[in-house]
């Protein structure tokens, strides 16, 4: 799969509410002490004392045990203040967590101010999303793909390990699990995955390239496990263009059948497209057809330069292409309901840079929400830019773990391993997580730039383009710089082979 999905489901300006919300109440220490007393996990409830206090202080069960019931009266207590000092009632909350994913996304919330404090940008307790590859194995052979896919090359894990896998995903509070690879659709096992992330409180999604999802009673079986978002890759407006991406003649008929079974189903649709030099031309029209196939959100992809994506550097797009694109983009989307939004983290600073000075607008990368409370000002800063190791991780097939699907399988950007050490333990003490976050010690003109928390660069382009998680991104229009540098080395590594092909031509320079 050369994608992944994307946890804003949940609702990235709820996330910022809740953050929001409970900074005041957070930055006193007796409530942090507090929050920190209930991160363990209780037993006879099965499930973390805070999840088990706040849903029992909801209403939602009455059945939690004596302990959690007692600091069910404290946790009301933090909210209740929490409401106050945003100006909210205790009632308005209460209703706003009405649904089950929001819950879990507050627990989330508390238990990152329990171990991190209230941080610009803001540190979850555990990721709102894994995005699992769960097979390198696929039934397309995309030339951009991050996961060199096709067949499996080493031990992947089975299903019974990503099963256990998924049940300590849940306990350590992850929102959403997005299910990529390979081709995720053709696991044997993935119906059993959906329905066992529903079962564990999750929100199952899946990034799928929807070869095998064009045949309608298939799709509606996704349906009935549970599936609550599809994200479908199509690579252009023209078959042709898709297909010659994809490796397969009648791949893009399939992904559009596709698209349009899993809207008649009711399920929420992302298309995603990375943009490349391939097809840059072909998304103004592309717009307007995938709008009319009445799919929910339009996701500009930027291109990585891993797996085989690094054989096709030379097709990445120029700082200002990029930024036209953005602006393309953020115009568009105040025509119809379709969001478009990009994985591109400076499309926060496009969005700022186009906004009116008078706009309640919100910029961050994947939404821009307005607001009617001027507390909300902060939301930015504390959603943040990129979510590499902060909102995302990303699990591989043999259960390795990265801070984004996009880094390569490299030992120092590994983080571990999910069956070999301890999730919880990476998440709140792994050195390479501690430096991806901040954000005051990125390298170039991100270090210094004003927009380093909104955007902050994408951390896998710098790492992939420079080996260095902290250099610049290469992809900013304040970073040309970094790019003249990329670029003459894309020219001078295209000038090399040219050579080793051609060793007699080359002779004569
Ligand atoms: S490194 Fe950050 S910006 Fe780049 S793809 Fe991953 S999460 Fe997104
Ligand atoms: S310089 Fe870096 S942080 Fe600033 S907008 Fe560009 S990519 Fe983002």
């Amino acid at each position: 799969m050369t994608n992944r999905g994307n946890s804003e489901e949940l609702g990235g300006s709820d996330i910022g509410k809740m953050i929001v919300t409970f900074k005041r109440i957070a930055d006193n220490p007796l409530a942090r002490s507090i929050l920190h007393r209930t991160l363990h996990y209780c037993e006879k409830d099965e499930s973390t004392q805070l999840e088990s206090a706040l849903k029992f202080y909801l209403g939602k069960t009455d059945d939690a045990c004596y302990s959690c019931r007692r600091m069910s009266k404290l946790i009301g207590f933090i909210i209740r203040k929490g409401a106050t000092s945003f100006g909210t009632s205790e009632k308005e909350l209460k209703e706003a967590m009405d649904d089950d994913y929001w819950i879990r996304g507050l627990v989330s919330v508390l238990k990152g101010i329990a171990l991190f404090g209230v941080k610009e940008p803001f540190i979850p307790g555990a990721p709102f999303q894994i995005v699992w590859n769960i097979t390198q194995k696929c039934n397309m052979q995309c030339i951009h793909c991050y996961e060199n896919a096709g067949k499996a090359t080493g031990k992947e894990l089975s299903s019974k390990e990503i099963i256990n896998g998924l049940n300590r995903m849940g306990n350590v509070g992850v929102a959403s699990i997005a299910f990529s690879g390979g081709e995720p659709s053709i696991h044997p096992q993935i119906l059993d995955f959906i329905q066992c992330t529903n079962d564990h409180g999750m929100f199952p999604a899946m990034a799928t390239n929807g070869y095998t999802l064009a045949d309608k009673k298939r799709a509606q079986k996704f349906n009935n496990a549970g599936l609550g978002f599809v994200q479908i890759s199509l690579d252009g407006l023209d078959p042709v263009t898709h297909d010659s991406f994809r490796g397969i003649n009648g791949a893009w008929e399939k992904a559009v059948q596709a698209i349009k079974n899993f809207v008649d189903a009711g399920i929420f649709v992302e298309v995603a497209t990375t943009v490349t030099e391939h097809n840059l031309d072909e998304i103004p029209e592309m717009i307007d057809f995938i709008r009319d196939l009445g799919v929910n959100w339009f996701m500009l992809y930027n291109f990585i330069p891993t797996g085989k994506g690094s054989g096709i550097k030379n097709m990445d797009l120029s700082p200002h292409e990029r930024s036209e694109l953005l602006k393309t983009a953020y115009l568009e989307n105040n025509n119809s309901d379709m969001q478009i939004l990009s994985t591109a983290p400076q499309y926060a600073t496009v969005a700022k840079s186009m906004v009116s000075p008078d706009s309640t607008m919100i910029p961050t990368h994947f939404y821009n929400p307005e607001y009617s409370n001027p507390a909300l000002l902060q939301l930015a800063d504390f959603i943040g830019g990129c979510g590499a190791g902060r909102f995302y991780m990303s699990i591989e097939p043999n259960g390795d773990l990265y801070p984004c699907v996009f880094f390569p399988h490299k030992d120092d950007v590994k983080l571990g391993n999910l069956i070999e050490d301890d999730f919880e333990d990476i998440w709140t003490h792994n050195s390479l997580l501690k430096s991806i976050r901040n954000k005051e010690i990125l390298k170039g003109h991100c270090g210094r730039c004003e927009s380093h928390n909104i955007c902050g660069g994408c951390r896998a382009r710098a790492y992939n383009y420079f080996g260095d998680i902290l250099a610049p991104d290469p992809g900013c229009v304040k970073n040309q710089e970094e790019w003249e540098k990329v670029k003459n080395k894309i020219l001078m590594e295209g000038y090399q082979e040219f050579r080793m092909k051609n060793p007699i031509l080359s002779s004569h320079n």
